[in-house]
């Protein structure tokens, strides 16, 4: 077993032979400055509103050891979205798009920044004067989130054979712990107590995480092209006709443990 593998577990299965590894660059970073937010949606795959993580801020001296670590990197990057929790939370965030832009994108380095905000704060002046694209849900009731506390494992549900989160759509993550295969990965690694998933040296290639074990349980492998899986209503609109599902086994014994055990500590980036 790979050193990058982590420790075995005995309530989970690791792998999946249907799911196809990655391997190559990623072209985008999403920046989790927080896990706070203003709002708990019921199915955040930050997992915002399972767990109080009011250090989950990222600081100044984090903000800037990334832009050292974009700037080291032999290849330059699409965009980074700025995003949480909800980035607008965080007291310093007009400082962090500051050093971002100054540091990144100015020189070159990184083509635009994104901020991704669930809309219920006004984004401030800055992030129209340095021309970030905004990508802020219109309201918060019309946002639509997958269950994200089912595994498609648990479920039997069919698979994609790969999700194009970590090198097409969204691109890898960092927040106050370290760089994680994608955003969703970066929840579920914590939630199972995987702390090995973090890295603290900027990665240059997906191949450094083995993918399968976290994607045989995030939703997001199951519902592309499909609202609906064996009756389960995978996308609901909140206050619409969504309806928030009891968690799947894997995710009420993770969740249990989680509550009632000392977890491994995560060293923070
Ligand atoms: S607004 Fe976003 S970060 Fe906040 S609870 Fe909803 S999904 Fe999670
Ligand atoms: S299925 Fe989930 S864990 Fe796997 S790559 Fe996609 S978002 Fe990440």
């Amino acid at each position: 077993m790979p050193d990058t593998m982590p420790a075995p577990s005995p309530i989970y299965r690791f792998g999946d032979s249907r799911i196809e590894p990655h391997a190559g660059r990623y072209s985008k970073i999403e920046l989790e400055i927080t896990l706070r937010c203003n709002y708990q949606c019921f199915g955040c795959n930050r997992l915002v509103g399972q767990f109080d993580l009011p250090e989950s801020d990222m600081t100044l001296e984090q903000i800037g050891r990334f832009t050292d670590d974009v700037r080291s990197l032999p290849f330059g990057l699409e965009y980074i979205t700025v995003m949480g929790g909800e980035p607008l939370v965080h007291p310093r965030f007009d400082a962090i798009l500051e050093m971002l832009h100054e540091e990144l994108v100015s020189p070159g380095m990184v083509g635009r920044l994104v901020l991704c905000s669930n809309g219920l704060k006004a984004p401030t002046r800055l992030v129209r004067q340095l021309n970030v694209e905004e990508r802020t849900a219109s309201h918060i009731r019309h946002k639509r989130h997958a269950n994200f506390y089912q595994s498609p494992a648990d479920n039997g549900w069919p698979i994609k054979s790969k999700c194009h989160i970590p090198d097409v759509w969204c691109g890898i993550a960092l927040n106050a712990w370290g760089y994680w295969p994608c955003g969703p990965g970066s929840s579920l690694a914590r939630l199972f107590h995987w702390p090995s998933y973090a890295r603290h040296v900027i990665p240059t290639d997906l191949s450094t995480w083995d993918y399968a074990p976290l994607c045989r349980h995030c939703v997001h492998m199951a519902h592309e092209r499909r609202d609906n899986i064996d009756g389960f209503d995978l996308l609901p609109v909140l206050g619409q006709s969504g309806k928030q599902l009891d968690p799947s086994p894997t995710f009420a014994q993770a969740f249990a443990q989680w509550r009632d055990q000392e977890l491994p500590s995560y060293r923070r980036y």
